[in-house]
């Protein structure tokens, strides 16, 4: 995987051990040579990570919308900035630089971004690796929820699957690296149809 993209929080969040993540993840990308593809802010988790790969000479390349760019929140010393001209155009600029996709802990922005990669996923536009690093169990409530739409048929165990969850970087890169996504030609063809 060469580059992947990481969506998390423009917040930092109250409890440390959440930023951490993003020094974590920030110096594993660093030490892999694996690009990192981001919001472009330099605020919360986002910004954190940003930094932890800059010091450690690494790839960053942030996608902003011209909106976001205008708040003085974006980040000025990146690798790369690329400006959308919508919020949707950015997920879809994204999709295109990235090889798969990793949640931190964040907001409503976070969620969706993930939501976004995992809907591709499910209806085979997409086949890549799609992972949230779990720590604290921060994304427990949202796994339970997604059980229990398993539970009452609104979603396939084996689409549910496609998320990969871990509390650690390490494993969770294992997971992503062994991932293989699920024969859904017979889904594209239905849509193609
Ligand atoms: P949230 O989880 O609601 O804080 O939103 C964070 C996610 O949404 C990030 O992964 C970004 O891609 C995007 N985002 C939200 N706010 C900003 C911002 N101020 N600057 C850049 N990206 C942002």
């Amino acid at each position: 995987m060469k580059k992947i993209a990481v969506f998390c929080g423009s917040s930092l969040g109250f409890n440390e051990i959440y930023r951490n993540d993003a020094i974590e993840l920030g110096s594993y990308f660093a030490e892999n040579n694996i690009g990192l593809v981001y919001g472009g802010g330099k605020i919360g988790m986002m910004g954190i990570l940003a930094d932890t790969m800059l010091n450690k000479n690494g790839k960053v390349i942030g996608v902003i919308p011209g909106l976001l760019r205008h708040e003085e929140v974006a980040h000025n010393s990146i690798t790369e900035m690329i400006v959308t001209k919508t919020m949707s155009k950015r997920k879809v600029k994204i999709s295109k630089l990235v090889d798969g996709y990793i949640a931190l802990p964040g907001g409503f922005g976070t969620l969706d971004e993930i939501f976004e990669a995992l809907t591709l996923n499910q209806l085979g536009i997409e086949q890549k690796p799609i992972g949230i690093l779990n720590t604290n169990g921060f994304f427990n409530p949202l796994i339970e929820q997604l059980n229990l739409m398993v539970k009452e048929g609104y979603l396939k165990q084996s689409n549910k699957e496609m998320l990969l969850v871990s509390e650690s970087v390490k494993d969770l890169f294992l997971k992503m690296y062994n991932y293989k996504a699920p024969d859904l030609s017979k889904v594209i063809n239905k849509i193609v149809k």
